[in-house]
């Protein structure tokens, strides 16, 4: 039986749970604060407000947004790629360049990680043995430890969880000098911190998902079109197309509960809203603010959210006149960046090239002035494509999030809710919940997922 259901948050997460449900013909309505879906995939820009109905025939046409990241996909996204086939042959048909990993070393030589023709997970056995990124013992006790663990001797550690990556690759014998070059740059891409303060399952279960899986998960692409145009606006039509209600600039101030579940919404204006099914897709800080003092000290599931913590982005965007410029992605072992991505840019129209730079987990990055981190930005593209030392960008953003994403510590994955609450009507959805990946794109989307598959399950058990 179709149900009403009230979605806290137009981010991917929100989003993936509207399509899932609007298409199974539940009556959904997504309530979005700010004047634009895309969450933290959009940079905040002043834009006039719209307001979307259902079956709305005259969609607003949105301009491009400004997005906070280039959108990097790796092949073990497979729920982001499924996300993109619900959304239709336009997005799906998008074109994808192909990125080669490489990694600028301190020296200014960037080393490249070969993608072979090989069965997974040889492609990366065999990689790794021809990798001059790390010196050759490190190779060798790499290639060993594998070895003896592919063998079941010894098991992998229990203990992972509660050790930082940093730690458990010294214990596997890689040198300091492979965990500054390679690893912690490596795991910086990843899960957007150092290695000294991630834990040691992510950085494994990652490691896992991309390299020692199909050959395909380790793939690197980049849409040519924007988020806007290959994710926001087909999401948002489909939605509209299949009856949901978009409220934007609609902010949530409360939660209500009685002992069974929540009873209502309350919204900034006053208004309150009831449904059959509530989600709150909201980030945890968001969301803690929502919800009463006695809901909180109540149950451990929600206590553990104030326990969360989240790590700092940076996103520097310069639009250069010549190129195309190849499409790149450098993970850099000096900061203050961190990784940098080339590609042609599809708005400029006359062959220009986009070039972001991107600095994780470093708080102190946020404070410098826009011109510091613009030099600073020359500098490394400089080191990088010598010959293009001189290049002056057209135009330029910056983005700064002091929280980007779940900071995946030790302990932290003890923490992350399942999308189902003990309250039987009320489910989160969100990059940091439970999913087993790091706080990304495709942690958000996998979110989104589960949180309909808990609803579904939840439907068939009534
Ligand atoms: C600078 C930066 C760089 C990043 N780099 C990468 C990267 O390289 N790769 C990657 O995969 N991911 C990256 N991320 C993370 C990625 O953007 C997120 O993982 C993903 O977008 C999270 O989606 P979400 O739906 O879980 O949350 P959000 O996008 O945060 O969505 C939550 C939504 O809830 C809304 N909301 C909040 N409070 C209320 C309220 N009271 N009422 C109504 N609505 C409310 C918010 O406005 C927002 O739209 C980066 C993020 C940033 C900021």
């Amino acid at each position: 039986m179709p149900r009403c259901v009230l979605i806290i948050g137009g981010g991917l997460a929100g989003l993936t749970v509207a399509l899932r449900l609007s298409a199974r013909g539940h009556a959904v309505t997504l309530l979005e604060e700010s004047r634009r879906l895309g969450g933290r995939l959009v940079a905040p820009r002043v834009e006039p407000a719209h307001t979307l109905e259902p079956q709305d025939p005259s969609l607003p046409s949105s301009s491009e947004p400004q997005e906070t990241l280039p959108l990097i996909m790796l092949g073990s996204h497979t729920s982001t790629f499924s996300f993109l086939k619900t959304l239709g042959p336009g997005a799906e048909a998008s074109s994808f360049h192909r990125l080669p990993l490489e990694f600028l070393l301190p020296d200014g030589c960037a080393v490249r990680w070969r993608h072979l023709w090989a069965p997974g997970p040889f492609h990366t056995l065999l990689a790794l043995t021809i990798f001059r990124g790390l010196p050759i013992r490190d190779r060798w006790r790499a290639l060993t430890w594998l070895e003896r663990t592919w063998e079941g001797e010894p098991d992998l550690p229990i203990d992972l969880e509660h050790r930082t990556a940093d730690d458990w690759l010294a214990v596997v014998g890689q040198s300091e000098t492979a965990r500054a070059r390679i690893w912690c740059p490596l795991a910086r891409f990843l899960l957007g911190e150092d290695l000294s303060v991630v834990s040691a399952a992510m950085l494994v279960a990652m490691l896992g998902r991309c390299f020692f899986s199909s050959r395909d998960h380790s793939a690197i692409t980049i849409p040519a079109a924007g988020v806007g145009r290959l994710l926001l606006n087909p999401a948002r039509d489909q939605l509209v197309r299949s009856g949901a209600a978009i409220r934007l600039e609609t902010a949530v101030r409360r939660i209500q509960f009685d002992s069974h579940g929540v009873t209502e919404i309350q919204l900034r204006t006053g208004e309150t809203l009831k449904a059959d099914w509530y989600v709150a897709a909201l980030p945890h800080r968001s969301l803690c603010s929502l919800l009463p003092e006695r809901v909180l000290a109540q149950y451990a599931y929600f206590e553990h959210l104030t326990k969360l913590s989240d790590a700092p982005a940076l996103a520097v965007h310069l639009r250069f006149e010549r190129g195309p410029w190849p499409a790149r992605l450098l993970l850099l072992a000096q900061g203050p960046y961190h990784w940098l991505v080339s590609r042609a840019d599809a708005g400029a129209g006359r062959g220009g090239t986009r070039v972001s730079l991107v600095a994780t987990g470093s708080a102190a990055q946020l404070e410098r002035s826009d011109q510091e981190l613009i030099d600073v930005a020359l500098g490394v593209i400089g080191r990088a494509w010598p010959a293009w030392a001189e290049a002056r960008p057209l135009k330029s953003y910056i983005v700064r999030e002091p929280h980007a994403f779940l900071s995946v510590r030790p302990g932290t994955g003890a923490l992350r809710p399942l999308q189902q609450s003990p309250l039987p009507n009320f489910f989160l959805a969100g990059d940091w919940t439970d999913t087993g990946l790091p706080g990304t794109m495709e942690s958000a989307i996998r979110s989104g997922d589960l949180c309909a598959d808990a609803i579904e399950e939840k439907e068939k058990s009534k």
